[in-house]
């Protein structure tokens, strides 16, 4: 008999009742450390008092009215993106997966209000995620999403990352929009040059095609910027964030150009939930606490150390890791062993991570974890990388 949860996640025999900053409490009491948090959602770690405070505030005075009325929330996380990052104007939504949707679709609408109807095709690459909604695997195209759930979405030219000749070769006036991940998260924390991002916003710009970047692991201050594409000098026209947005309340956004955001005038596109007053409050906390220079640098200094320790780590056991990848806080340890095996001793030994493609281990830990939780994450990641030796000898 099918189990009363849909059965599509393969899921840990753990269960948590309880967090506070980078850990977690299980039912039976034992405590992990949360390297995962998420999946690059808690940001700030669990419970951070004033993510609490801030909805907790707002659920005492109003928790939902239609985007059919004035938010005030809304507003004041609107002005901060806008005031903050390349855009002129946003669009909230509760997932990464409806932001793709978006921000197919602006594109998309951009083209037919220039008079190109037919140029619809969005360029997107090889390990890419986007979101499990109908745009959102056509545009990733791999047949682990895909396969069965024909007929696909048309319009997506789907391309071998880091394949300079085939981007040229594709490029024509049917083109839209590129899609990219400035890092890959999913495809196993594969990130793309700074000056491979220039020469996209470079050949976007000589072909006047839209360049989206989808930002909803790589964003919120998780590389040690406010979003990764700032590391490389460029800007897209269209971005979509969501994960670490909310904090862990589910919000995501889509930021755009005056220019690309054009066609999207009142009626095209809508949802009944996007940008609701909780999620908005707590939004606004997060990018109050994200957004400023100072708490940047810190996740910098923090990511410094991590990723030193990490590579002392690599260099200890030589057999189980291969080396450390990402950026900031969103690292990456390519695996020797099974990259699976290793995330299973690390819940044996109270330490959560994340497998991605390549054979990669994810670290993503709330961008406030202390100093003392990261030698404390060395010491049993060291513990889990022990235990997997000990199997595989
Ligand atoms: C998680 C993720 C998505 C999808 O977000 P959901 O909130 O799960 O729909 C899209 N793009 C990237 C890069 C992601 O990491």
């Amino acid at each position: 008999m099918i189990a009363s949860i849909l059965p599509t996640y393969a899921r840990a025999p753990l269960t948590f009742t309880s967090g506070e900053g980078a850990w977690l409490t299980e039912a039976d009491g034992r405590r992990f450390l949360d390297l995962g948090a998420g999946i690059a959602v808690n940001a700030l770690g669990h419970a951070h008092p004033a993510l609490v405070a801030a909805l907790t505030e707002q659920a005492h005075a109003l928790w939902h009215v239609s985007n059919l009325y004035n938010i005030p929330a809304q507003q004041t996380l609107a002005d901060a993106l806008v005031d903050r990052t390349f855009a002129d104007t946003v669009f909230f939504t509760n997932s990464g997966t409806e932001a793709c949707e978006l921000a197919v679709k602006m594109a998309r609408k951009y083209w037919y209000d220039k008079g190109q109807p037919d140029r619809t095709e969005i360029i997107t690459f090889s390990g890419a995620f986007h979101g499990r909604s109908s745009a959102g695997i056509a545009a990733a195209g791999s047949e682990k999403m895909t396969k069965g759930f024909g007929p696909l979405l048309p319009g997506f030219t789907h391309l071998e990352f880091g394949d300079h000749a085939a981007l040229n070769a594709a490029v024509s006036d049917t083109i839209a929009a590129i899609l990219i991940e400035p890092i890959q998260g999913e495809g196993g924390i594969r990130q793309v040059p700074d000056q491979c991002l220039k020469g996209l916003r470079d050949l976007c710009d000589a072909q006047g095609i839209l360049l989206i970047f989808d930002e909803v692991q790589c964003g919120m201050g998780r590389t040690g910027k406010l979003f990764a594409h700032e590391w490389a000098g460029v800007t897209p026209d269209i971005m979509m964030v969501a994960k670490g947005i909310g904090g862990g309340f589910p919000l995501g956004a889509v930021l755009a150009t005056q220019d690309a955001a054009s066609g999207m005038t009142a009626g095209t596109h809508g949802s009944t939930y996007g940008g609701n007053p909780l999620a908005c409050a707590v939004g606004t906390k997060v990018m109050e606490i994200v957004a400023d220079d100072a708490f940047l640098a810190q996740v910098n200094r923090t990511a410094g150390l991590l990723r030193q320790k990490l590579e002392g780590l690599v260099a200890t056991y030589p057999d189980v890791f291969e080396s450390v990848r990402g950026v900031g806080l969103m690292l990456g340890l390519k695996c020797k062993a099974v990259n699976t095996d290793v995330v299973k001793a690390g819940y044996a030994v109270g330490v959560l991570t994340v497998p991605a493609a390549d054979n990669v281990i994810r670290l993503l830990p709330p961008l406030n974890i202390t100093p003392a939780d990261i030698d404390t994450a060395i010491t049993l990641l060291a513990a889990a990388a022990h235990q997997v030796q000990g199997d595989n000898a």
